[in-house]
């Protein structure tokens, strides 16, 4: 049985970040449809109900066809895709679009508020605005 699962998944690109957040999506929604089910008395809310039901198999049958995909650069590259995307969500809700690099820190000048990129660790420097020409002091 194992032998045969194991010739079975020979060739076939599993699982990665992207499969599991849609597993973890699909359970989600399948939690959500089970709660809303409570009210199904409500013909809007058993609508709600069925499509969230819908959209969970939809997940679960993409999630089934990339695992057991045979073509690993195409997944590579969506999967790559997702982390990408992912990083600029949490960077957008982080208020700060490059939270990914951490060489660099922002500080806010006093005057007209620009913000200004300097390099991390550099001790107490002296930063000079990039357009009002404001010179204030930081720790990096
Ligand atoms: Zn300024």
């Amino acid at each position: 049985m194992r032998e045969r699962l194991n010739r079975f998944m020979a060739g076939r690109y599993g699982v990665d970040e992207l499969s599991r957040f849609m597993l973890y999506l699909s359970l989600f929604l399948m939690l959500s449809e089970f709660i809303l089910n409570f009210f199904s008395g409500n013909v809007v809310i058993s609508l709600i109900s069925r499509i969230v039901n819908l959209v969970a198999l939809v997940i679960i049958i993409l999630n089934l066809v990339r695992i057991f995909s045979r073509n690993h650069t195409r997944q590579y590259k969506i999967n790559q895709w997702f982390l990408r995307t992912k990083g600029r969500i949490i960077g957008f809700f982080k208020g700060n679009r490059s939270a990914a690099d951490k060489t660099k820190k922002v500080f806010k000048c006093p005057k007209c508020s620009q913000r200004v990129r300097v390099p991390r660790g550099r001790g107490r420097i002296e930063i000079t605005c990039p357009r009002c020409r404001t010179r204030f002091i930081k720790k990096t």
